[in-house]
């Protein structure tokens, strides 16, 4: 039977652990915290990296999370951008959001490519990024020459992508 940890099991075991890691000896803090001087020593050697480690793990998923939800705002803003511009003939402006989509795009790739360690996603591949390409040059077919012109320099992203 594994005797269970006085300290894990301390109401108090956060304000315990941020003592050892901030560098007070394991005798004073088992003293402070009326604990037994094996336990806060047993404690800090086997418990605390997990702790620690998982601390870690939960506020950097937290911070990718909230990154992801930014992004997510960002993509749809540029989305929204460009079908307003499509909508208004407004060329550049849809260049722009386009431009400004792909980067996103690749930003939510190789953030999920973090959160997944998976290696990061070929962002020209993705759905979004193809349907992306196909609205914006049937929005530009009345306009031939600027939809060549389009199409190439796009081809030339893609290659460099
Ligand atoms: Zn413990």
């Amino acid at each position: 039977m594994p005797r269970r940890c006085t300290v894990c099991d301390h109401p108090e075991r956060h304000g315990i652990d941020k003592a050892l890691v901030s560098g007070t000896p394991y005798r004073s803090v088992a003293k402070r915290f009326r604990l037994s001087e094996s336990a806060v020593y047993r404690h800090k050697t086997e418990h605390l990296p997990a702790h620690l480690l998982k601390a870690r793990e939960v506020e950097e998923a937290a911070r990718a999370d909230d990154l992801l939800d930014q992004v997510r705002n960002l993509q749809a803003h540029a989305l929204d951008i460009l079908e307003c511009a499509e909508k208004a003939g407004d060329l550049r402006t849809a260049l722009a959001a386009i431009s400004q989509a792909r980067g996103n795009l690749e930003l939510l790739g190789k953030l999920a490519g973090d959160l997944d360690e998976r290696p990061v996603v070929n962002v020209l591949l993705s759905p979004q990024w193809v349907m992306i390409r196909t609205t914006m040059l049937k929005a530009l077919s009345a306009y031939p020459e600027a939809r060549a012109a389009v199409a190439e320099s796009l081809l030339e992203l893609e290659e460099v992508g």
